[in-house]
Formats: C-alpha cells, structure tokens, sequence
C-alpha cells in the first residue's frame, strides 16, 4: 500500500478504527427489519424472474431511485467545514446582535465554500469566483453571511442574474460551455468590468479555499442597543495568507485531481491545521452615505479601505469535518434573509433579490421544512411560531400548541424591542436604469494601482486567453469597454487578440471553443 495516503484517502480506515466496536451492527430495511441476505435476489428459480415480494430489493432499489436532490443551480459544487467565530473586539456601540455581545464570546458556525458555474462534479480549480458562505448558529437565531471571495458582483440589479447565470451555464442546444453568451453579456453590461477584472487577474485561481479572503459584499445595516443605524460592510481575511494557482497548476490539477480544494481543506481540519480568518466591517454613517461618490448599495463597486477603514471584531475558525457529506454539506442552506436582532438588509438591488431568491431555492431543494435539518436548525434558539405541518415536518410539529395568532391560549408573543428598525422611502416607484452608473473609475483605480506590471500583464493575457473564444464583434465590443477603464488596458488585449486571431485565421481547423455545426470554414471566417 502507498505510504503517502491523505486523511481524504484513508478516510474508511479511520472510520473503521474509530469505531472501535468488534461486534457488527445487523443489517436492516429501512423499516429495521434485519436482513437474512443482501447479496442475491429473491427469484423463481437461479435464473429468475425476480419477485415483487423480493421487499429486500424493492426498500433498497427505491431507495437508491430518489437520492438525487436537485442540484444547487449556482455554487453547485463546495466543499463544508464547522467552527466558531470569537469576538476580539468590542462593536456593540454598533451592533445589538448577541453574537458581539462582548469579546470573548463565541458563536458556533458552518461555513461552505465553493465554485459557482459548474456542475456538483466539476473541477476545483476553474477560473470562476468562490461562494464564501458562513452559518453563526447564534441565540437568536441563525445569521446567514452569504458572500463570495470577492467584496464585489458582476450585476448590480438582480432582474439581471437569471440571464448573467444562463451565461455562465451550458449552450440551451449544445450543452456545453459558450464564450459568445458569457462575452456577449460582460460586453453588453459594463457594469460587470470591476468582477470581471478580478476574476481574470491572479485571484480569479484561488489555491484552494484556506488561502483565500470572504466578503459579505453587500451592503447591511447594523442598528445598536440604542436603536442607532450605520451601514457596513463585512469582510473576513485569511490568517493563511492569499495564495493563487498559476494558470498551469490550475489546468494540471483540473485533470489530475478535480477535488484539490475540497481535498486540501478535509485534509487540513483533519490533521489538526485549522484554517481560520480575521474578521472586519467597515462602517458608513447614513450621512457620509447620502454624501458618497458612488451609490454605496452598488454591489459592483468597493468602499474605499482608506476612507472606510477596516475595523477587527473577531475570528472565524474551523476544526471540525463535515461526519457526512450529503447530511452536513449537501443539505447546508444559507439565506442572507436569517439575520438576527441588530442586522438589517440595505436597500441594495442585488440583496433585495437575494433576501427571496435563497430561501425560495431551498424550499424546492429541501423542501418547505428545510429548517428543520439538523444543520439548519436554529439550535440555539427556540422555534415557535404558527407554522406547520407540510413536507417532512420533523419532531412533534410543536405539539398541541395554538397553531394561529392573535390567540388567548399563551402561545408565542411578539418582542417589540426587535422590531426592525425605522426607514424613509421617499421616491417614485419606477423601474429605474442603473447600467450607467460609473462602470469604470474603481475599475480604473485596481487596474493603475493595486496590480503591479507583472499582475497587469497576466490579467490581460488571461483574460484575452479567453475572450479569443468570442465573436470578433464581441471582442471588439469588450475591448471598447476596457478602453473605457484604461486605453492602456484595451489595447493591451487587443493586441493579444489580434494575434490569436490572426494564428486562428491561419489554421483553418475548429478550436477548442467551436461548437458543433459550425463548420471550420464559417468558424474561422468570423474571426
Ligand atoms: P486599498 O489600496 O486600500 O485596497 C486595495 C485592496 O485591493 C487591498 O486591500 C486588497 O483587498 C485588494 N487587492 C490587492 N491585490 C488584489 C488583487 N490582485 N486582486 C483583487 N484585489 C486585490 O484601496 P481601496 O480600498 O481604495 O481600493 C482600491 C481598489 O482596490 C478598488 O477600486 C478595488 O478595485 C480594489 N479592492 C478594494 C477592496 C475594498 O474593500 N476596498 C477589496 C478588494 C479590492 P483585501 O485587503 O480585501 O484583500
């Protein structure tokens, strides 16, 4: 046997020795009926036919039928850890919320990471954002932060995502992957550009999910004790420190170990290297927000580190494995409406959409009971409510409780102090066009003054490397919109297209991104 086997790989051997047990547990039905024998079919006669008496088979066969959920339509693939988050330092002048209530205090969290367009069994290390999601079971309740490894989005109005997703997905007629409906949009919406200059630079390949920052990226609101609001944002930094994939190390792994980050992280908790992250907010008074440059509820744009500073309140940590993958990971739902006392939405777009779309997805996932999946329960708080019955209503369904509200019967009463906190809302209700809203001068700023030559230099190549994939009027068409962020930036990846193109125009074969039907002849006379 191989002497350098992982945690991951041996991980049937460690069960087996930490079950510790020498007598076998006897093998049952589901019902628990015991099983005399598991291994041949109940037929007439050894050549058959089967049985339908043969229950045996029919328990397990069904079984096996249905254990397929649907499959998360973005972040299918991830990977799940548990941990605690600690207060390190004080924001209750902030925030009311028990979770930092004082320093010291810890939270027990679930956290799953994970890519976005692909398939459950897609590769780890493809170019794509990581989904950065972080479960505090707290006493009031569960917070969920559900945010990404970037503080920014593509899209900043999410009557948008449906469309931006399908991009990112599979051709509705070939099924595969196409560089025309995912270049055709990023150039027909400008406001993608800071994302999509993230993704391409040397952070769009994360060396697995421990070396890799989280941001709640959208904008909340905090209310403290004194029913006081500012908004923030949240954003956790790793204690591992940033590490990325070379483009050829990440083109390797894909083939030779598809399941590196969920790999590198089981392996890390289980010898007893926990991961773990700083974590910040950064605090906007309603003031300087009615006074800031940009829209600060744009989910494509930053708040300044340097006007906005950083402010430490704790850290996350995580060291304990998911026991089960499906019950503990597959079955983990994150809902950025879960937000205790203290926590309130913004009035950003994306968020907005976000606050129904996550629990609307889970109840077709798991169900309209979803919450009450040990994983997802609120086990730290009681549930009492008016809710029942329904798909796989777990435990006792709160027994012989009143089951509606005004009542006399001493069932769950309103807490007023936790009423949200009081907003204006002043203007016409409208479908208001938000496409033009700066799309370029932060985009400007991460391409002049956070990359040096050398990251700028492979941002460029990666991303052409890419969108030599597209159209030539999609090309041009992007490369317009660079242009608009930095002349420098656009004609960079013009002339790396340029040249792409003029190889591609000389060998009449179809590439790697033709699709099927399209003939060598009309694929190269488009470019
Ligand atoms: P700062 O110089 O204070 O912040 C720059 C930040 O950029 C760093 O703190 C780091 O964020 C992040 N960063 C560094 N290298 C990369 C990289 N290769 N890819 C992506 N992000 C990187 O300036 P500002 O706060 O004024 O922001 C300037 C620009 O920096 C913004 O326009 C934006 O493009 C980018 N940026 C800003 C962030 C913010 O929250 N303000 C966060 C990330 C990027 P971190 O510390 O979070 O790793």
């Amino acid at each position: 046997m191989a002497g350098n086997r992982d945690k991951t790989t041996d991980q049937m051997k460690i069960w087996k020795e930490n079950r510790g047990v020498q007598t076998l547990d006897t093998l049952t039905t589901g019902a628990g009926h015991p099983i005399g024998d598991k291994l041949n079919l109940q037929t007439a006669g050894p050549r058959g036919p089967l049985l339908v008496q043969d229950v045996v088979f029919t328990d397990e066969m069904a079984h096996f039928d249905r254990e397929r959920i649907p499959e998360r339509v973005v972040h299918a693939k991830g990977a799940g850890a548990f941990g605690y988050f600690e207060v390190t330092h004080d924001v209750s002048r902030y925030c009311k919320a028990k979770v930092f209530e004082h320093v010291g205090k810890t939270t027990p969290i679930a956290v799953r990471f994970s890519t976005v367009a692909g398939e459950s069994g897609s590769a780890d290390t493809v170019r794509d954002p990581r989904g950065f999601a972080v479960k505090f079971y707290t006493e009031e309740g569960n917070w969920d932060l559900t945010g990404n490894n970037t503080p920014i989005f593509f899209i900043r109005d999410a009557l948008l995502f449906p469309s931006f997703i399908h991009t990112q997905k599979r051709n509705p007629q070939t099924h595969m992957k196409d560089p025309d409906m995912v270049w055709d949009f990023w150039s027909l919406r400008p406001e993608c550009l800071h994302q999509v200059s993230f993704l391409f630079s040397d952070r769009g390949l994360p060396d697995g999910y421990r070396h890799m920052n989280g941001y709640g990226s959208h904008t909340f609101k905090l209310v403290n004790a004194d029913g006081e609001r500012v908004y923030c944002k949240f954003h956790y930094k790793t204690d591992q420190g940033i590490k990325n994939l070379s483009v050829e190390e990440a083109d390797r792994l894909a083939s030779t170990n598809p399941d590196y980050a969920i790999g590198d992280l089981f392996n890390a908790i289980a010898n007893g290297n926990y991961p773990s992250w700083t974590f910040y907010i950064q605090v906007m008074t309603f003031e300087q927000a009615e006074k800031f440059q940009f829209n600060p509820f744009d989910l494509t744009k930053v708040w300044s580190h340097k006007e906005y500073p950083l402010i430490p309140v704790g850290r996350m940590l995580l060291n304990r494995n998911p026991v089960n993958y499906f019950a503990e990971v597959e079955q983990l739902a994150f809902d950025p409406s879960n937000m205790p006392p203290g926590i309130e939405p913004s009035p950003d777009k994306m968020l907005q959409g976000r606050l129904f779309s996550y629990p609307d997805t889970h109840r077709h996932r798991l169900g309209a009971n979803y919450l009450q999946i040990p994983v997802n329960c609120p086990f730290r708080a009681r549930v009492a409510n008016y809710q029942r019955d329904g798909p796989m209503c777990m435990f006792d369904n709160q027994g012989g409780a009143p089951n509606y509200y005004p009542n006399s019967f001493s069932a769950p009463e309103c807490q007023p102090q936790c009423v949200e906190s009081k907003f204006k809302v002043s203007p016409d209700v409208g479908r208001y066009n938000s496409a033009d809203e700066d799309n370029t001068t932060q985009v400007r700023t991460f391409y002049t003054q956070v990359l040096n030559e050398e990251e700028r230099q492979r941002l460029c190549q990666n991303m052409a490397g890419a969108l030599k994939g597209a159209q030539v009027f999609i090309q041009n068409r992007m490369v317009e919109n660079l242009k608009a962020v930095h002349p420098d930036y656009g004609n960079r990846v013009q002339n790396l297209l340029n040249k792409y193109n003029a190889e591609a125009q000389k060998s009449s074969t179809v590439h790697v991104y033709s699709r099927p039907g399209a003939s060598a002849i009309s694929a190269s006379s488009k470019m």
